[in-house]
């Protein structure tokens, strides 16, 4: 099968000189097959005093860019003021960033100044992982009929301790996706992993899992950038990175293959479908449990029961070589549902009344 090639968007996090921008953009050009120039010009930054971008001064170095390589050129636009003065500068393709998709009004004042233009919008996701404030912001630019609308795949900020900016919890593009079959879905590994080591194997599990495309920050040098230094890297190691990709087709024409991968899955249907009849079999012992202890006035939750509970099945699926934290996390969603039950069954009519 032909595979769509992903889309590549690169280049620096801020527009910081004609100078930087120019000499990414050219060497970009020359040595790599990027699709899409990127830089921010005005910066979403999280506390003040930092460096907030050039703002309109650097949209002609752009416009430049533009012209002279005849390469797409993106900026992130924050407000209507943004997008009119981008227009007014022949700058026709812009994201929407996570700090701005939390907020449906100043998107949909954007989407407005955005209305029937022949621009290109990419919406981010929002910062915490709240996939109907993306997919309200998708929507909302979608209505303004714009030339296209794609979601970008930036991470989501969280209070864990992790190796990553932002933990990229895939499953919520992976929920997106299926609910937008037809969108396009850039992932930002930059954001994600706020770290030069961490952008490639970033990459690449996008790649693995299908998404259309990257945006990857590209400084000419990155301990010096004005915005997001940890991140960026060379346009040398973004060649380097996108020759080293290894993709993936999304369909199979191989007959042998498509049998075996056929028989793996119509097993794995099985499994699930024993999974769910399993998962009947053990609410009918809650709801039976659940009578037993409002008829004899038990509470429902027994703190002891559950670290029961969670230390043998976890200890189970060590033994198992399965991953503990996944187990825990099923058996948490578990036994959540068994006290949402019991606490509906106590609610009704006990036997003894
Ligand atoms: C950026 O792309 O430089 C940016 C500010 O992104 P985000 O909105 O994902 O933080
Ligand atoms: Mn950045």
């Amino acid at each position: 099968m032909t595979r769509k090639k992903p889309l590549i968007i690169a280049g620096p996090c801020s527009a910081e000189s004609e100078l930087q921008v120019m000499s990414v953009a050219q060497e970009l050009v020359a040595n790599s097959s990027v699709d899409m120039f990127r830089a921010g010009v005005w910066k979403p930054r999280t506390r003040p005093n930092s460096f907030e971008g050039l703002g309109e001064k650097a949209l002609p170095w752009l416009a430049q860019i533009k012209k002279q390589f005849d390469l797409p050129v993106m900026i992130e636009v924050a407000s209507p003021k943004h997008v009119e003065l981008a227009l007014h500068h022949g700058i026709d393709c812009f994201w929407i960033g996570a700090r701005t998709t939390v907020s449906p009004f100043a998107v949909q004042e954007i989407a407005d100044a955005l209305a029937g233009s022949a621009t290109q919008v990419f919406v981010k996701n929002p910062i915490h992982p709240e996939i109907d404030l993306w997919v309200g912001a998708i929507e909302r630019v979608t209505r303004s009929n714009v030339k296209s609308v794609s979601a970008i795949h930036r991470g989501f900020s969280s209070f864990r301790k992790s190796a990553y900016r932002n933990i990229p919890l895939w499953e919520i593009p992976i929920e997106l996706q299926r609910r937008f079959p037809d969108l396009d879905i850039i992932c930002d590994p930059s954001h994600i992993g706020g770290n030069q080591k961490l952008v490639f194997e970033i990459s690449q599990k996008a790649i693995d899992l299908g998404l259309s495309g990257l945006m990857i920050e590209v400084h000419p040098n990155p301990s010096k950038a004005l915005s997001d230094p940890q991140q960026q890297i060379t346009p040398n190691e973004l060649i380097q990175l996108l020759n080293s990709l290894h993709y993936k087709s999304k369909t199979f024409s191989d007959a042998f293959f498509v049998n075996q991968l056929e028989e793996l899955r119509s097993k794995i249907d099985k499994i699930d479908e024993d999974l769910v009849h399993i998962l009947k079999s053990r609410m009918d012992l809650v709801e039976m449990m659940g009578a037993y202890k409002r008829d004899n006035d038990v509470t429902i939750f027994q703190l002891e029961r559950w670290n029961e509970i969670l230390q043998t099945r976890t200890e189970l699926a060590s033994h198992l070589g399965l991953d503990e934290t996944y187990v825990r996390e099923i058996f948490e969603k578990i036994h959540g549902e068994s006290i949402k039950t019991q606490i509906a069954l106590s609610a009704k009519t006990t036997s003894k009344e």
